[in-house]
Order: C-alpha cells, then sequence, then structure tokens
C-alpha cells in the first residue's frame, strides 16, 4: 500500500473513449501450454475483429519479455510479477477502448486470477486453448520442448514446471479437434452471443 498516493481520475473516461469507438472493450486472456495455439489464433482473431471494424490490440508473449518485462525470468515469482504487469497493461488499454488479446502461457490459477481481479471480471474473458502435451510436443514450433527435455532450458511449463488448468474458463477450445479458423470462429461465436445478452 502507498498511503500518500491517490487515484487521480482522467477528465475522458473510459467509457467516453469506448464510446468513441462505438465498442465495448474486453481482455480477451488466453492460456495454454507452449506450443497449445495461441499465438497463431490470437493473430487470427485480431485480423478477424480488424476486419469487423474493432480496435484492438494484441499482447504477446514473447514480444513482452523482449521489452516490458525483459528483467523477469521464469521462475514462479518472476512468472507472478510478469502476469501482474502484463494485468496492469491490459487494463491500460481497456481503459483506452480497446479490444485486448492478451496470450500468455500463464500456467497459475492464482495469477489468472490476479489479472481477472486487477482487469475487473466483467471485461475479463478467460481462454483456455488445450492440446494435449505429447501434441504440443509434437508441434514444437520453437524447439523449446526439445530443449527443455535436452536440459537446456529449465522450469519449462509441462516438462519441469506444473500447468494448471483453467477450471471455469469462459472458452475451451480443444486445438487438436479444431483447427485455427475453426478455433476463431468459436470465440467469435462466444463474443457474439454475448454482446446480444
Ligand atoms: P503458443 O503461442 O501456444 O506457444 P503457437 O501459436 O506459437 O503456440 O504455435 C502453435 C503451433 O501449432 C503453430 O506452429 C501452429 O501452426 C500449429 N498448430 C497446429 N494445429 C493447430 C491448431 N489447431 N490451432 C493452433 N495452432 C496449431
Amino acid at each position: 500500500m502507498k498511503p500518500d498516493l491517490v487515484f487521480h481520475p482522467t477528465v475522458v473516461t473510459p467509457t467516453a473513449r469506448a464510446a468513441l469507438k462505438a465498442q465495448t472493450p474486453l481482455v480477451i486472456w488466453f492460456t495454454g501450454l507452449s506450443g497449445a495455439g495461441k499465438s497463431t489464433i490470437a493473430n487470427g482473431l485480431e485480423q478477424a475483429l480488424l476486419t469487423k471494424g474493432r480496435h484492438t490490440f494484441l499482447l504477446d508473449g514473447d514480444n513482452v519479455r523482449l521489452g516490458l518485462c525483459r528483467d523477469l525470468g521464469f521462475s514462479d515469482k518472476d512468472r507472478e510479477e510478469n502476469i501482474r504487469r502484463i494485468a496492469e497493461v491490459s487494463k491500460l488499454f481497456l481503459d483506452s477502448g480497446l479490444i485486448t488479446i492478451a496470450s500468455f502461457i500463464s500456467p497459475f490459477r492464482q495469477d489468472r486470477k490476479i489479472a481477472r481481479d486487477i482487469i475487473g471480471a466483467e471485461s475479463f474473458i478467460e481462454v483456455f486453448i488445450d492440446a494435449p502435451l505429447l501434441e504440443c510436443e509434437k508441434r514444437d514450433p520453437k524447439g523449446l520442448y526439445k530443449k527443455a527435455r535436452a536440459g537446456s532450458i529449465k522450469n519449462f511449463t509441462g516438462i519441469d514446471s506444473i500447468y494448471e488448468q483453467p477450471l471455469s474458463p469462459e472458452v475451451h477450445i480443444d486445438t487438436f479437434k479444431n483447427d485455427v479458423e475453426q478455433s476463431v470462429r468459436i470465440i467469435l461465436d462466444y463474443l457474439e452471443q454475448r454482446a446480444s445478452q
């Protein structure tokens, strides 16, 4: 707690920013194992939203770790701080009126709960991008599982660091059964159904 700091509301409000963009801002939070398809589907989703005239931003794992979080590693504590910072940035984008897609392994339930609390449950959509570990390891798009199995990467999720599956995500996609296009469609359908409620 910082007792001398007081949150100062801005004159232009988040509601006014969203109204100008004629959209309901959201944070669509992807979680899942490396290689499950988060980045691929997140990019497909952002393209689809853009085509529909939505204002978006995509925050993606490696990109954030190369900049905002470049001082952080993969210990449990650093992973927690990584997610906290991403959640705070997502909240800023949310308040700027954007539909924000956050694509991170985010392996721990408690950290995802912190993200939900920072962003606000009413604006947070957890999307579980699910594929069996064996399948992710077979895909191994960045060769990271191979390195983890060889011991040259430590604390790798699924190998020597745990992944805690979401218990009740808003959307659950099995990318073993659904291709990229179908996966994007499932999320768009969810968003449409949610908007009509
Ligand atoms: P992550 O961001 O979860 O680490 P990536 O999207 O970077 O995963 O990589 C997933 C890899 O799996 C990509 O090479 C992608 O082409 C491939 N892939 C195969 N089937 C699927 C699918 N159904 N959905 C998403 N990606 C798939």
